[in-house]
Formats: structure tokens, C-alpha cells, sequence
């Protein structure tokens, strides 16, 4: 399905590839070294969702980096394997020591990185530009060339640069935005130029300093660009690089263009790295956040309940990239939302009914806390006069070990469904090993969606307040949440409490 808006006069090809760099620029993002086996992980799962090329790193690095390089071209993936050289032979060398598919090869060629860098005359660029191609078409199938600070280079001497790699034998080149200074219009202008001056297909790699990444990379689609550079979560040096999520979300849904990824994995995906890299991803961040399909105030859930595409884009839906729709509770709740997520448990409260409970939620809502699933209910029993049931899951017992050279270890105690059971697990912490033994005790498979802790006075001897989300085997999401002066016996408190919930269904 097409947008509203699609551009006839776009130069924009039917299909663009997608070259991933979150394991060498994301890599570079301040405060982020990966571990090798995550990079491993990650590596598989652009190649699952589709990736067309993986920049691997950078291998003349290190020894490390080299090593990695090679261990995931080894992995034999469905995706080409790319690692960046400096142009000089020794990078080059260990870049094809590492058999990649591509070697991607730079040189600074605005004059201010070239004269604070490599000290060289924009004729010797030329020259060292075409001599090093050469070398790699030699070794190597593909070739991708980066003139580094394309945007701020001289633009008839970019043109001469990237013509020079060109006949050189380069297969791609790259136009790198390396400081993220461009307009979304200036980089239309410019690569426009490229694409007609330029005889190679051309791709492009912004950076998102002015927070113009993701539009400054469509600008360069609609210019004839055949190639995106981006990164899972935007990760990359300074603000970043432009978003994969985006950038593919954008071209797909609003332009109707052909990028061969697989959608309905981008939001599992960009969570695979945020938890690798610790970055957390903000609830509004475009298609993966967790607000994106969540509904509160009372228009909205009204009408998004009717029919989705009311209130949100309608050629993107929660479906289409792996994510969920939510209605969520808050000051701006309305009676729809409260009826549907009562029906959804069974619950069938009048219209008085009804109104007290939205009463109740708006008054907790309004103290600036958060309404979860298990609120709502026990709202709505003590409203209906319903006496809580007997709880699937008690707890009995749980006994946890930690210390600096043990591993932390869970034991758990606990009736479900009226039989004792007992079981152990360890964790990377105490609170994931406790979490752990309770829901290796349960026998539905439930997952841990969200876990959230707050502290609500300073000090050591804070009260927390920990929220927990949990899906069951159907796919149904449940929040709960559990407080007091102990952080593992909190956690343990809302996980018990969301399982308890997951029954009500
Ligand atoms: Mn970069």
C-alpha cells in the first residue's frame, strides 16, 4: 500500500538496498563496545531481517576487530560481509585477510579534513584514490569508495573525486554527510548532481547531529540514490546515524519502495540491540517506541477502537513491524478504553459502574502514577463487588544467594494451582535469577516484556517501585507492579502479581 503522498517526479528507484553499520559506526557510538558473541547475534539477525551488506568493522583496528571481521563472514550469512579500510595497502590487506565481500575504502576529500588529516593536495587524493581501488578490484569483487565529508567537499571536485573512483573500478560510492551539516533539500540538490554526473550506482550515509539523518537519507532516495546506510536504533558516533527502522519504514510505507526487509522483525530487532548496547530506546521513537500505537486520551482510543487508521498512519500498523497496539490508562482515559480492557478479562461493568471506575483511575492517574492492568482490576472487583479468586500462583518461599564470587542463585517455593513446587535457577544478577525460578515454576510460557524501576525516595534505604509486563502464550500483554524497600522482592511482588493477572483471560 502506497501513501497519500507519492512522488511521480521522484528520481527514487523501485528498489533500494540497505547497508547496515551498527557493528562498525553504531560501534563507534560513545560508551558502546559490543562483546564479540553479541556482535555475533546481531550480525545474524540483520542478515534474518534482510540486510543487503554488513559493514563488519573495521579490521586494521585491531586484532580483535580483525578477528570478529572474520569470524562473521565465517558465519556464511545471507548477506555481504563489508570491512572498512583506510586507503593504504596494510588496511586493505587486513580487510581482505578477513575474505570479506567488500572492502569499503576512504579518504578525506573536503580540504579541511584533508588538510588536518592526511596532509595531502587534492591531486595526490585523486591519485591515491585511483591507485588503492585498483589494488582492491584486484583481490576483491566489491569496492565501495567513500569521498569522507563528501557534503562539505568542494562540489566540482567531488564530482572529480568520485568519476576518478569510478574508472578506477569502484562499485558502489558512498556520499557520507560525515558531520551530519546538510539540508534534506541541499542533499536533493547534490546528489542529484552525482547521479547524473557519476556513472556508479551511488549510496549515501548520514549523520543525525541536526537531527536531519533519516531526511536527509530519503532526500538522497529521491535524488537516485540505490543505497541507504543506516543503523539499528540510530546508534553511531555523536547523535548517530539515520534509524534502519525509519529510513526502511519511510521508503516502504510512504514510497512505495522496494527494500527487501523484513518488517515485522524490526521491532524485536531494535530491541535485541538496545539491550546489547544499554541505550534504551525513548517510548517516542519513531516506529519502535513504545508509544507509537499506544492510545490514552479518550477521542483517540474511541476512534481507534472503530477503526485504527483513525488515529494513526494506517500504511504502517503495529502488525507490519512487529509491534502492538496499547491502550493505555492515564489522566486522559475515556469509557470506551476502560470497557474494552475490562471485556478483554470478562468483566461487564453498567454504566454507574463503569463511571466509578474511570473515577477511581483518572484520581490515581492524576497523582502522576502509572495505572497498570493489575490497578484496574482490583478497581474494578472492589467496584463490582467481586471477591478475588483463588491466585493461580502463590508464593511460599524464595531464597536468593548473591555475593562478588557466587553465581546468583534463586530458590522459589510456591503453590500454582494448589500443588507445591520448587525450583531453582541462577541469573546475572538477583533479581533475574528470582525472576527466572518463577517463571521456570509456572507451566505456561509467559515472556517478560517490560521491566521498569523507580525509586521514590532517595537514598539506600529508597523505596522502589518496579513494573513489570508480561505476554502470554496468546500473545496478550498484562502490566503489573510491585513496591517496597527491597529491590528483588519488588520485582518478585509484580511479576507474581502479572501472572496472577495472565489467568484471568
Ligand atoms: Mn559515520
Amino acid at each position: 500500500m502506497r501513501g497519500i503522498v507519492f512522488f511521480t517526479d521522484s528520481r527514487a528507484h523501485e528498489d533500494v538496498t540497505v547497508f547496515d553499520t551498527t557493528l562498525r559506526d553504531g560501534e563507534q557510538t560513545p560508551g558502546i563496545a559490543f562483546t564479540f558473541e553479541q556482535k555475533i547475534e546481531i550480525a545474524r539477525q540483520l542478515s534474518s531481517i534482510g540486510v543487503h551488506t554488513i559493514e563488519a568493522g573495521f579490521p586494521a583496528s585491531s586484532a580483535a576487530e580483525k578477528e570478529t571481521v572474520s569470524a562473521i563472514r565465517k558465519l556464511d550469512l545471507d548477506t555481504n560481509i563489508c570491512g572498512l579500510a583506510r586507503s593504504v595497502k596494510a588496511d586493505v590487506d587486513a580487510a581482505i585477510d578477513c575474505d570479506v565481500d567488500m572492502v569499503h575504502v576512504f579518504i578525506p576529500t573536503s580540504d579541511i579534513q584533508r588538510e588536518n588529516t592526511i596532509n595531502k593536495s587534492r591531486e595526490q587524493v585523486l591519485g591515491i584514490t585511483d591507485e588503492i581501488i585498483r589494488y582492491i578490484r584486484g583481490h576483491v569483487n566489491k569496492c565501495m569508495f567513500s569521498p569522507m565529508d563528501a557534503t562539505r567537499t568542494d562540489p566540482d571536485y567531488l564530482v572529480e573525486v568520485c568519476r576518478t573512483a569510478a574508472q578506477a573500478g569502484a562499485t558502489i560510492i558512498n556520499i557520507p554527510d560525515t558531520v551530519g551539516v546538510i539540508s534534506p533539500s541541499g542533499m536533493k540538490a547534490l546528489m542529484g548532481r552525482l547521479v547524473s554526473e557519476v556513472d556508479c550506482p551511488l549510496d549515501v550515509h548520514c549523520h543525525n547531529d541536526f537531527g536531519l539523518a533519516v531526511a536527509n537519507t530519503i532526500a538522497a532516495v529521491e535524488a537516485g540514490a540505490s543505497q541507504v546506510q543506516v543503523t539499528i536504533n540510530g546508534l553511531g558516533e555523536r547523535a548517530g546515524n539515520a534509524d534502519l527502522a525509519q529510513t526502511v519504514m519511510i521508503m516502504e510505507s510512504i514510497y512505495g519502495i522496494h527494500t527487501g526487509i523484513k518488517k515485522e522483525m524490526l521491532v524485536e530487532t531494535s530491541r535485541l540491540v538496545s539491550r546489547f548496547s544499554g541505550i534504551s530506546i525513548a517510548p517516542t521513537q519513531p516506529v519502535v517506541g513504545e508509544n507509537v500505537f499506544s492510545h490514552e486520551s479518550g477521542i483517540h482510543t474511541q476512534g481507534v477502537l472503530k477503526c485504527s487508521a483513525t488515529f494513526e498512519p494506517g500504511i504502517m500498523t503495529p502488525e507490519m513491524v512487529g509491534h502492538r497496539r496499547k491502550l493505555t490508562l492515564g489522566k486522559h482515559v475515556g469509557r470506551h478504553a476502560v470497557r474494552q480492557m475490562l471485556a478483554d478479562v470478562h468483566l461487564q461493568p453498567d454504566d454507574t459502574q463503569l463511571d466509578t471506575i474511570v473515577g477511581r483511575v483518572k484520581v490515581i492517574a492524576n497523582k502522576g502514577k502509572r495505572v497498570t492492568d493489575a490497578d484496574l482490576y482490583e478497581i474494578a472487583d472492589s467496584v463490582m463487588g467481586i471477591k478475588a479468586g483463588e491466585k493461580v500462583f502463590q508464593l511460599e518461599d524464595i531464597a536468593i544467594m548473591t555475593g562478588n564470587h557466587v553465581i546468583p542463585t534463586a530458590s522459589v517455593k510456591a503453590l500454582v494451582n494448589g500443588t507445591e513446587h520448587v525450583y531453582s535457577s541462577v541469573g546475572n544478577g538477583p533479581v533475574d535469577a528470582a525472576l527466572k525460578a518463577i517463571v521456570g515454576i509456572i507451566p505456561s510460557r509467559i515472556q517478560l516484556t517490560e521491566f521498569n524501576i523507580e525509586a521514590i525516595s532517595g537514598g539506600s534505604d529508597a523505596i522502589c517501585r518496579v513494573t513489570i509486563a508480561v505476554e502470554d502464550e496468546r500473545g496478550r500483554v498484562y502490566d503489573a507492579s510491585g513496591s517496597g524497600d527491597d529491590i528483588v522482592l519488588a520485582s518478585v511482588d509484580a511479576l507474581v502479581n502479572a501472572i496472577n493477572l495472565t489467568s484471568r483471560n
